[in-house]
């Protein structure tokens, strides 16, 4: 032998190149890696989640608060003590549309809807309302003395309470001091209009300044669990993500150095044979046809693995357009009669009248129709016979491939329709993602897919596209049909 030749690669060098434009047409297919969700997006969306809520409890509190207000004003309206009747006049019409608004915001929480600045303009209205209602009613003291009943004391004192911690509920740490303040200031303006003596009501402000303080605590403490328990969350799902990744990685791994080295070997050997040994034309036509088909086999594998690989990333997408049915079926018979006859099987196709107008994309369903009819051929001795079908259902169009092979049994249906499932292992004329892609191709159709199968009599694949439901027989989800269908011979 002379000095190397330069054109000439070795097995391992084109194993790099191929697993390069593997990886290139991977990256252009489907683009930039999702960057995932983000932390703190996560946690202030979750934050969001239970404010909301936590401002419907506090809209269910308010109603129930200002409905017991408008009684107590009904109830001093009937049994007049102190005020006159202006003022029970006022304090009623004050208390009541309390209750009005506080039932329209409870309706709106209560219908999803929210806002942030909720937090400021709800317990700032809060704050009006209790003051106003106990000014109206109260606030005007005749000829300087208190006329505050202690249990009118006792009632506003327990409202600005509840104002002081209310924000806690609102989950952010100025809402909680907002509303800690709002409680103080109240009740000091209430006293101050009232003439309520000086020693208790300093003593109700400082209980109040304590309540706020508890409030406030309480936010920080439910933001630290929430911001924990979130991350927690998040850091799981991307672990099991990762793991999921990690699982696919390894699999397209395997099949990457089983499945692809053996056809790259057998290019890389009949190459070799074709540069070093001297050789007629026939032989050279041969080694070529060897070197074509495994060439083919690698494409094919390549192309199931990038269709899995968007199947995974949920970009399997589909192109509709009005398709002629009996022209997709001449065309797959076409392209599968000669795979077909070499195994001495009758491929049939037939395509019913009055078929609805299909709109979907031809290329995906020739794939879907190719992969079941690929597999038939694979699992029907010879002699036998494939029918290929096409008839109304519903709004849309049923599939059916049809095959007189060896069955599939009962309790591997579930199954067959799973990424890298065989029945065989070690059946290496395919690798278990031709009905994953083809599950993926009719449901990205809003279709769907199911088999009936007898073992030693056959197998038929049914798909339905153009309408999601085939009409009528009101089937279950992809696998639960194929175990419901499954017979036994
Ligand atoms: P593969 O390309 O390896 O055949 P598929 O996803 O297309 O992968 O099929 C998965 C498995 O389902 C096959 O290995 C075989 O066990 C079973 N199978 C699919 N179609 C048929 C059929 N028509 N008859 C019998 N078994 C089938």
């Amino acid at each position: 032998m002379g000095s190397p030749d330069p054109f000439r690669m070795t097995p391992v060098d084109s194993y790099d190149a191929l697993a390069a434009s593997i990886e290139r047409s991977l990256r252009s297919e489907l683009g930039p890696a999702d960057s995932g969700t983000q932390l703190p997006v996560s946690i202030e969306h979750r934050l969001h989640e239970e404010a909301r809520t936590g401002e419907l409890g506090l809209a269910w509190i308010r109603t129930g608060i200002a409905a017991i207000s408008v009684g107590l004003s009904l109830w001093s309206v009937f049994f007049p003590r102190i005020a006159n009747s202006d003022e029970r006049a006022n304090g009623l019409a004050f208390r009541a549309l309390w209750l009005v608004l506080s039932v329209i915001l409870l309706l709106a929480l209560r219908r999803g809807w929210y806002r942030l600045w909720l937090r400021r303009i709800v317990p700032l209205a809060d704050g009006a309302m209790i003051l106003g209602g106990f000014v109206l009613l109260w606030g005007v003291p005749r000829g300087g003395v208190s006329i505050v009943p202690p249990a009118a004391v006792g009632y506003i004192g327990v409202l600005c309470g509840y104002l002081a911690v209310s924000g806690a509920m609102r989950l952010s740490h100025s809402a909680a001091q907002l509303s800690a303040a709002l409680g103080v200031a109240v009740f000091a303006l209430a006293a101050a209009a009232a003439r309520l003596p000086l020693i208790p009501s300093l003593g109700i402000i400082f209980t109040l300044v304590l309540l706020g303080a508890l409030g406030t605590s309480a936010t920080r403490l439910v933001r630290r669990v929430v911001t924990h328990e979130v991350g927690r969350v998040e850091l799981s799902q991307r672990y099991a993500t990762a793991r999921e990744a990690i699982d696919a990685r390894e699999e397209v791994l395997k099949i990457v150095s089983h499945d692809l080295r053996n056809p790259l070997s057998t290019i890389a050997m009949s190459a070799d044979l074709m540069l070093e040994m001297e050789m007629s034309g026939e032989q050279r036509a041969k080694q070529l046809a060897v070197i074509k088909r495994a060439g083919e086999r690698m494409n094919r594998l390549i192309q199931d693995l990038l269709d899995v690989a968007k199947l995974e990333a949920g970009r399997m997408s589909v192109v509709r357009r009005p398709v002629d049915v009996p022209a997709l079926l001449a065309e797959a018979r076409d392209l599968l009669a000669p795979l077909a006859a070499d195994k001495s099987i009758s491929l049939e196709t037939r395509t019913d009248d009055g078929l609805p107008e299909l709109h979907a994309d031809a290329d995906r369903a020739q794939q879907a129709i190719g992969n079941l009819v690929g597999n038939a051929i694979k699992f029907t001795p010879k002699g036998g016979r494939i029918r290929v079908r096409a008839e109304a259902s519903g709004t849309g169009i049923r599939f059916s491939v049809a095959d007189t092979g060896s069955g599939i049994p009962p309790e591997q249906l579930a199954q067959i329709f799973g990424r890298f499932w065989q029945a065989d292992r070690a059946d290496r004329r395919g690798i278990g993602l031709g009905l994953a892609i083809t599950k993926a191709i009719v449901e990205a159709h809003g279709g769907r897919i199911w088999v009936e199968s007898r073992v030693n009599e056959g197998t038929t694949f049914y798909f339905t596209l153009g309408s999601g439901t085939p009409s009528g027989d009101g089937l279950p989800a992809v696998t639960k049909t194929a175990e419901r269908r499954a017979t036994i011979a």
